[in-house]
């Protein structure tokens, strides 16, 4: 076993640890600190950074779940053709009762000055003349600083920019051991493995035990290791209740139905879909889905049973749909469904920020930048995120239950 020193040891280089990268290496006056990012796949083929719909929107009813994705945006903002951002706007269609829900939020919306327009059934046929099957709709709203970017392109910039600065990149490292030193320091064993067993590693199937195993030791490490964050944490003893649950896309054509003028459009059925390069892309939460590490689409199933009779409902344009392809990836779900951050053990100076559910990506510079400021500065500045602390789950009080999850 080699041994190399870090300061900082962040694990999990998706949007969340590449961006927590960038933010510490951006604080100037600590530029001295030696940090490294680790991941047994920096392609990140089954993250869910890489199997995510693109989506950005600040409607949420928790003001830290608006100000985390808010930040972002105004970021992908800063630059859009950088990020491939179509600013393009949001429509969430509402039936009754999701109606009901929005309506119980929109103080909150006012009070973050967030520009959300109230649509009636009839101006959503009017402002968006492909959708005329309106009965079952209650209300809309559209939020026109929202829409879709490119979530590989943000991560590139992230990374691009902290390894420029320094920070060291450790890539085919499965961290499989962390032991608590008495200095306070933490030890940390690595599995060097092969890109042909990511998949097994990361669906959780036996592995062999052969592999090089080498050891770096840290003052401070970094738990954004996702939907793996739960088995991670157990490793240095903090028992976490995330569960990984597999959410489908499916890729189709419909020449009938050109939505590249549009942004995301989110249907009163749970099916959010907008235009991807040539194609349309459409995601569902299948309910009662099962927790688990599967990556397996269900193919022209999921896509006959479950998009397709849902946008054909919604629309008649929609009556041919071409199933092209798809994917399946992991959503980390928390008791509240919101994203879990903060510092969990100060005498080891450990710290998490995962299970952003179906936000991590639009919320992901937020995230980076308040938990560099937390790590450096000891508290947050810009936005404060104390109530994303994982000790929320000790009181139901606390709960931050996410009613405009999709
Ligand atoms: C189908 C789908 C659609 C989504 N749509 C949207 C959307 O429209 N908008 C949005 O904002 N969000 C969306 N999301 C959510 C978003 O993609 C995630 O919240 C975000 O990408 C999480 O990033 P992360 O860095 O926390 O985790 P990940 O990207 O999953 O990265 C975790 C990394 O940790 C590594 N790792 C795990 N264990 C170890 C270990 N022991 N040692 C070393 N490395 C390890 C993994 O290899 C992985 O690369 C969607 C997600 C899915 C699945």
């Amino acid at each position: 076993m080699t041994s190399q020193k870090f300061d900082i040891v962040i694990v999990g280089a998706g949007l969340i640890g590449s961006s927590i990268a960038y933010h510490l290496t951006q604080k100037k006056s600590k530029k001295n600190i030696k940090i490294a990012l680790l991941d047994l796949d920096f392609e990140g083929t089954y993250s869910a950074s890489e199997l995510n719909a693109g989506g950005a929107r600040m409607e949420w009813c928790h003001d830290i779940n608006i100000e985390l994705s808010k930040s972002t945006i105004e970021f992908l903002a800063s630059n859009p053709s950088l990020f491939g951002f179509r600013q393009k706007g949001y429509l969430w269609l509402y039936d009754k009762k999701g109606w009901q829900t929005y309506q119980s939020h929109v103080v909150d919306f006012k009070c973050q000055h967030l520009e959300i327009e109230e649509l009636s059934p009839k101006e959503v046929s009017r402002r968006f003349p492909f959708i005329d099957r309106t009965e079952d709709i209650e209300g809309a709203t559209f939020s026109p600083k929202d829409g879709i970017f490119n979530p590989n392109l943000l991560k590139q910039f992230f990374r691009s920019q902290a390894k420029e600065a320094g920070v060291v990149f450790i890539d085919r490292a499965f961290v499989k051991e962390i032991m608590k030193k008495g200095d306070h320091s933490l030890e940390i064993v690595y599995d060097q493995v092969t890109k042909e067993d990511v998949f097994h590693i990361l669906s959780g199937k036996e592995m062999p035990t052969d592999y090089p195993k080498i050891k770096i030791s840290t003052q401070l490490l970094v738990n954004a290791a996702g939907s793996w964050a739960v088995k991670l944490a157990k490793l240095y003893g903090h028992a976490l209740d995330c569960k990984p649950i597999r959410r489908q896309i499916s890729i189709f054509d419909c020449h009938e139905l050109n939505l590249s003028s549009y942004g995301m459009i989110v249907d009163t059925s749970g099916v959010y879909f907008h235009a991807e390069a040539d194609h349309i892309l459409a995601g569902y939460a299948t309910p009662h889905e099962s927790s688990g590490y599967n990556f397996k689409y269900d193919g022209d199933l999921f896509f006959e049973t479950e998009i397709w009779p849902r946008l054909a409902h919604r629309m008649s344009k929609a009556q041919a749909l071409k199933h092209r392809t798809g994917w399946a990836g992991l959503y980390s779900v928390t008791p509240d469904l919101s994203g879990i951050m903060g510092c969990v053990d100060k005498t080891y100076s450990i710290y998490e920020a995962h299970s952003f559910t179906g936000r991590g990506a639009m919320q992901s510079y937020g995230v980076g930048l308040s938990m560099a400021e937390l790590i450096l500065d000891g508290h947050y500045q810009t936005i404060n995120a104390t109530s994303l602390h994982p000790n929320r789950f000790q009181d139901k009080e606390k709960f931050l239950y996410e009613g405009l999850h999709i």
